[in-house]
């Protein structure tokens, strides 16, 4: 996905699919998401376009963006979800620091290749490749080491 212009077409061509209204909060929404860090959380979206637009809206925003393929859900081993923007980026794979929850991107590379592959091989459609390392970063891997 290229832009956000293309992101604002794809939106407005899925609620007009699904029968759904293109509201002005809907569209705040997606405004605002576009201006957020790569990665972010439901209360931050919500932080982005209060008091115009209800919580209940931005969640349920969130849902249907989802469903368009705009936004994915990003599993970082947290209680909480985190989500990211799925237009105007590279596809990439995350380092996720288990003691801070700090996250690091990277290119796919050869990665996505594999993956591919293995799918085309069992004649299975490929809908999205998660990649994702857990550990920990190097400034609490510095803090844990006990000093002399
Ligand atoms: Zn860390
Ligand atoms: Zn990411």
């Amino acid at each position: 996905m290229e832009n956000k212009a293309d992101a604002f077409q794809i939106f407005v061509d899925f609620l007009r699919r699904e029968g759904l209204n293109v509201t002005r909060g809907r569209l705040a929404v997606l405004r605002a998401l576009a201006d957020l860090p790569r990665h972010f959380e439901a209360a931050e979206l919500w932080e982005a376009v209060r008091p115009r637009v209800s919580p209940a809206t931005v969640y349920r925003t969130l849902g249907l963006l989802e469903k368009a393929g705009l936004v994915r859900k990003v599993e970082f081993g947290e209680a909480h979800a985190h989500y990211e923007r799925s237009f105007g980026r590279e596809d990439h794979g995350h380092l996720i620091c288990r003691a801070c929850g700090k996250v690091w991107e990277f290119p796919m590379g050869e990665a996505r290749k594999i993956v591919e592959e293995a799918a085309k091989e069992r004649g299975f459609a490929l809908e999205e490749i998660v990649l994702q390392g857990y550990g920990v970063c190097p400034d609490c891997k510095a803090r844990r080491k006990p000093r002399v």
